[in-house]
């Protein structure tokens, strides 16, 4: 039986990991002390099962109260039970990025499954494979807290008796905000930079194009930052942030010549591409979407680099290269 897990990470500090029913089988949110009232950051997947175990994370904290909810961006794993997780606390303040506010509504309760089918299928994904990829999108359960106050990059946010200055780092989500602790030099990080894994930069129908383009802006930016520790939405702790930054943004620059090549091999849509850059590692039903979305991202960053040319919608070829014969899709 899978059940939440929570450990102090610092005096005041406690992390409440909520298993998720997926290959990435879990989610980092966290809980910081203040006499006045406590913070939550990130809610879980919004089941009734991730309520049920914060009602028994909570019961393990003392029940604290909890004043403030804050929300690092729109995935499901992150806000989908913060609707509830409101509900359950009683949170008078529930923080969201201005314009992860605008991407969740837009997101999630406006939206549009014909076009992201659509979608899928103009970027080469088989007709069968984008109907059962959007039918399980649908399935995504989330709801949607209503925030009291919405931030931008340089605004405070009180949490745990600290402030705490309010990033706005887009690449994983366009809206995607973090906090930093200037004096103690801490990231409440969300999913901007993930040891282990790296965090998935899609471009999906919502969001504003060339997302790699921004995420390697965001990965510079943390780099400089070069927090002493990065407490993220995934995986180990971050104590080597600059080093890690690092690490993935030369790991995209791989993917782009990876991408390239593709396009040099005669892969012409997103999905082709997709399945060359993953020819080694046979994807599952969930990763073929979210390998889709990736690859538009690296095909649209070798466009602005001038590496690749989308020469009619979702279809790509090499920069420099004249029109190329018909030819048979790749299977
Ligand atoms: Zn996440």
């Amino acid at each position: 039986m899978p059940e939440p897990t929570l450990t102090e990470l610092e005096s005041g500090i406690v992390q409440v990991t909520m298993p998720l029913p997926w290959a990435l089988d879990h989610v980092h949110c966290y809980a910081l002390a203040a006499a006045d009232g406590w913070t939550l950051v990130d809610a879980g997947l919004g089941s009734r099962r991730t309520l049920a175990w914060w009602e028994e994370a909570l019961k393990a904290l003392g029940r604290p109260a909890v004043t403030r909810l804050v929300l690092t961006h729109y995935h499901p794993d992150h806000l989908g039970a913060s609707a509830g997780l409101a509900r359950l606390t009683g949170a008078r303040e529930i923080v969201q990025g201005r314009l992860d506010r605008a991407l969740s509504v837009a997101g999630w309760e406006e939206a549009d499954d014909a076009g992201f089918e659509r979608y899928l299928r103009d970027h080469g994904m088989p007709a069968d494979l984008a109907a059962a990829s959007t039918r399980a999108e649908i399935g995504t359960a989330v709801e949607l807290a209503v925030p009291t106050r919405l931030v931008d990059e340089g605004d405070l946010v009180e949490a745990g008796g600290h402030r705490w200055r309010v990033l706005h780092l887009p690449g994983h989500a366009d809206g995607h905000i973090a906090l930093h602790d200037e004096d103690g030099r801490r990231l409440l990080g969300g999913d901007v930079l993930l040891d282990e894994i790296t965090p998935n930069v899609g471009r999906w129908p919502d969001t504003e194009p060339d997302p790699l383009g921004r995420y390697l802006t965001t990965l510079r930016r943390l780099a400089g930052l070069a927090p002493a520790v990065v407490y993220p939405g995934h995986g180990p702790v971050i104590r080597a942030a600059a080093d890690r930054a690092a690490e993935i943004a030369g790991h995209h620059d791989e993917r782009l010549d990876v991408a390239a090549g593709a396009l040099a091999a005669g892969a012409e849509s997103a999905f082709e591409t997709a399945q060359l850059i993953w020819k080694d590692e046979p994807l599952g039903f969930h990763e073929q979407r979210f390998a889709l979305v990736e690859a538009i991202s690296h095909l649209e960053r070798l466009a602005a680099m001038g590496r690749a040319v989308e020469h009619r919608p979702a279809r790509w070829r090499p920069a420099g290269e004249e029109a190329r014969p018909q030819r048979a899709p790749l299977s």
